[in-house]
């Protein structure tokens, strides 16, 4: 049967529009179901991370699991300062007055999710929009079906399923969403696909949060702890679900002359985070299915590139595994130097001064996320103020997107709008301001007849000029 989205819709704005969902306690009940859960079904959800992605149970557990809980409880503790008006000063033109800024909900949200982080991902926009008070569709990625499968059965069963809803299904049906109206939709996912869930939304004038990707560049200079910085990019590019990451390290750029010692420094960790049989390893994540493995694989057999893997490079098809692959000095006309790579390789280019890498980074897109390993404060500074991407670590890898004081979201071709914590509650309401005034107040100034007297009056009036103020009141 077809799927009946208008009705989908209709449900949901009927439930909206009886205010249940902009209850305090609604909200709060909607996020201890999302805990609770999480933690009944915890094996159910690393048995379908597994299915979909081959993820560990490490990483299942401390990028997925964890991360939900930590939102969910997080918009717990919060809710009730966030949803608590924020007053705002107000000027001269309407004293005496009062004014303040109440978050309300925007009504039914879209939640285009992603296959590589599934769980969090989906559950991450999910806890916004109910934070703000709306109610939300969420449209798991059929590219992890295990996952959506699961969504399916639990989001009905544990959470208020008159404001939660899931829809499974692929282009076809995310399409038939698109077609509906919505009050706004969150996107996960391509740029290509980013662009058909903008010029949708545009029909409706929709506003939307896309979450998009790059190629997130690191900047390696010589001077650093290099067993650390080894080992922090191996975590922030394999041990991230094999580099299927949108924040993953996508290339590195260090000197010549450094090059050689970073790459054996990073071969060493690998082996002996992985083994001298990767391919093995039961910590690394298989690639999501045929046609990215496939990609993966043309990237690495281009012509321009096959004769620069200096370390890794085995894969299996019938698994889907390629080992964590490093390439050095590959060419900037190199297919894996022209698209989002997403997935275990790691090209490496090199540079005769390490500040030569803010130009190649400057010269492409702006990336969801860019990273420095350094001990130089001149660098450090350089790079916060002319590096522009959705954000930035220093001395780490990916570690930014879990603290959830700070907003994610990218900037140009990465993304636009941003989420996570009191974000994500901002980025579901509208501001609503308000003004409040009594019945005191009055100035005849500012009515008809207009008079020459009365518009010196209030020049001088919102210039704060006093000596004008009199002027204008006794003709001085
Ligand atoms: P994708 O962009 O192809 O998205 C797949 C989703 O889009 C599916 O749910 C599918 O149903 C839908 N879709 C595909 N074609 C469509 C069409 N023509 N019309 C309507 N809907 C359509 O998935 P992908 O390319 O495998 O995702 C990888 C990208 O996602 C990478 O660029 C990565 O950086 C990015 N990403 C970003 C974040 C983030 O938080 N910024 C997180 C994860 C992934």
């Amino acid at each position: 049967m077809a799927l009946d989205t208008a009705a989908v819709v209709a449900e949901l704005r009927e439930t909206f529009a009886s205010g249940k969902t902009k209850s305090y306690e609604w909200r709060v009940s909607q996020f201890k179901a999302i805990v609770k859960l999480t933690d009944e079904h915890e094996k159910d959800i690393i048995e379908a991370l597994r299915s979909d992605l081959n993820k560990p149970e490490h990483e299942a557990f401390v990028h997925e699991i964890s991360g939900v809980k930590s939102s969910a409880k997080l918009a717990m503790k919060e809710l009730r300062r966030w949803m608590t008006p924020e007053k705002a000063k107000t000027s001269l033109t309407t004293f005496p007055s009062s004014a303040e800024i109440v978050s309300e909900p925007l009504g039914v949200i879209l939640v285009i999710s992603t296959w590589n982080y599934p769980f969090l991902l989906s559950f991450e926009a999910v806890i916004g929009a109910i934070a703000a008070g709306n109610t939300v569709v969420l449209k798991p990625s059929e590219i992890a079906p295990a996952m959506s499968s699961l969504f399916s059965k639990l989001l009905g069963e544990y959470m208020d399923s008159s404001a939660v809803k899931v829809v499974e299904g692929a282009v076809p049906e995310t399409t038939a969403l698109l077609e509906q109206k919505w009050d706004k939709i969150i996107y996960t996912g391509s740029c290509k696909v980013g662009r058909i869930v903008a010029a949708a939304a545009a029909k409706h004038l929709t506003p939307v949060i896309l979450e998009l990707g790059g190629k997130c560049p690191v900047i390696v200079d010589t001077n650093i702890n290099l067993k650390v910085a080894a080992r922090r990019l191996i975590s922030g590019k394999w041990g991230c679900n094999s580099g299927q990451t949108c924040v993953s390290p996508d290339y590195i750029i260090t000197t010549k002359e450094f090059a050689p010692k970073l790459v054996d420094a990073l071969a060493r960790e690998l082996e002996k985070f992985y083994g001298k049989e990767p391919l093995k390893s039961p910590d690394l994540s298989r690639i999501v299915n045929s046609s990215h493995f496939n990609r993966l694989t043309q990237l690495m057999d281009d012509k321009k590139v096959s004769g620069k893997i200096v370390h890794g490079g085995q894969r299996d098809k019938s698994n889907l595994k390629i080992a964590p692959t490093i390439l050095l000095d590959v060419p900037a006309d190199s297919l894996i130097m022209n698209e989002e790579i997403f997935g275990p390789l790691l090209p490496i280019i090199t540079v005769d001064k390490v500040d030569e890498g803010f130009n190649v980074i400057k010269a492409r897109e702006k990336p969801l996320a860019a990273y420095l390993f350094t001990n130089d404060k001149m660098l450090k500074e350089e790079f916060i103020g002319s590096v522009s991407a959705g954000g930035l670590s220093i001395n780490e890898t990916t570690l930014h997107c879990t603290i959830l004081t700070l907003p994610f979201g990218g900037v140009g071709e990465s993304g636009m709008g941003s989420y996570h914590g009191k974000y994500s509650f901002d980025a579901f309401s509208h501001k609503k301001p308000v003004l409040q005034r009594s019945f005191a107040g009055e100035t005849a100034a500012r009515y008809p007849p207009y008079t020459p007297e009365k518009l010196r009056f209030l020049k001088a009036f919102l210039a704060g000029d006093i000596l004008g103020i009199f002027r204008a009141l006794f003709g001085w």
